[in-house]
């Protein structure tokens, strides 16, 4: 019998779990973030009855998440600023009800590894993997290792320049309106015009500003981290038009200054969105289950 994997994308607005023997054939089922209790009962229920075919559970997390596994803190979900969910232990919890092996990284790491393996970065060795949803992330992949390191990268909460024109006091309870989660996650759009970021039409101000924010934020990556692509996942780029407003403002913001031909005449193949779509999580997270199962994988350095 083939073997069954779990996998579960734990987002700060819904859950994704699945089973399945492969990305091919992988049912999933998606509901909405409530408190911790609800929503890790949920899980454990939908995991229940496969438990005794179940070889591994990868779990990509929004962070900041314990990666440490000799730390008391490991498998916790941390400083979140989501309320009701920080110091949270996901992975005991469900280890609890679930004797299966889990696997746990962050969901952009997750989704970084599974562009990297089946999606739009297959052939990069460097490059990142940004969500900006409920919260704002970074995986990021350098000389072909996902970076770890002392914890994990937050590129969500870099400091960004505000615009003169943005009155907003910002979503971050760390960082308020320095950074870039505060000023331009999903939330904060939400707050700053009073309504949800879906129901914003095309046309208004607030995609300019938008695009604006992410712009400033990617010309930091670029300029540190020297990425050979960037993919933009997440709810927010949902929006269509978006990513060509930020193609466009990135250029401006660079202003000529990094000779380098993709981002002057190849912006379009430099910021993508994710090949794999909404599902780069989810496969992320079957594949932390199998790399934990098969040891190696080249983009896996810890
Ligand atoms: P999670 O953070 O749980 O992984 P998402 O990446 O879907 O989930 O992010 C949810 C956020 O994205 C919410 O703040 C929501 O308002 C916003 N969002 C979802 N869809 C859209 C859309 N089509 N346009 C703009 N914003 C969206
Ligand atoms: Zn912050």
């Amino acid at each position: 019998m083939s073997q069954l994997y779990g996998a579960i994308e734990a987002g700060g607005t819904k859950f994704v779990c699945a089973v399945g023997t492969g990305p091919d054939d992988f049912r999933e089922i998606r509901f909405p973030t409530f408190t911790p209790e609800q929503t890790l009962q949920q899980v454990i229920d939908f995991f229940a009855p496969f438990q005794k075919e179940l070889q591994v559970i990868g779990i990509g997390s929004f962070g900041p998440i314990d990666l440490h596994p000799e730390s008391q803190a490991y498998g916790y979900i941390t400083s979140t600023p989501k309320a009701g969910w920080a110091n949270t232990d996901i992975l005991g919890t469900i280890k609890k009800h679930i004797d299966v092996p889990l696997a746990f990284d962050t969901d952009v790491n997750a989704a970084a590894l599974a562009e990297g393996e089946w999606g739009a970065a297959q052939d990069w060795q460097d490059y990142i993997y940004l969500t900006i949803g409920t919260g704002i992330g970074g995986g990021v992949v350098s000389g072909g290792k996902l970076v770890h390191g002392l914890l994990h990268p937050e590129l969500g909460h870099c400091l960004l320049p505000k615009h003169p024109e943005d009155g907003y006091r910002g979503k971050c309870p760390y960082h308020h309106d320095q950074c870039f989660e505060g000023l331009a996650s999903g939330p904060a759009i939400a707050e700053r015009w009073q309504q949800a970021a879906q129901s914003l039409p095309a046309d208004h101000f607030a995609w300019q500003l938008q695009a604006d924010y992410i712009a400033k934020a990617l010309m930091g990556f670029v300029c540190t981290l020297s990425p050979q692509g960037i993919i933009l996942g997440g709810g927010v780029m949902e929006q269509q038009h978006l990513i060509g407003l930020v193609r466009d403002k990135l250029k401006q913001h660079l202003n000529g200054y990094i000779q380098a031909p993709r981002l002057i005449d190849g912006m379009d193949s430099y910021l993508v969105r994710p090949d794999l779509g909404t599902r780069a999580g989810i496969l992320g997270a079957l594949l932390l289950g199998q790399i934990k199962l098969g040891g190696k994988h080249v983009l896996y350095s810890n």
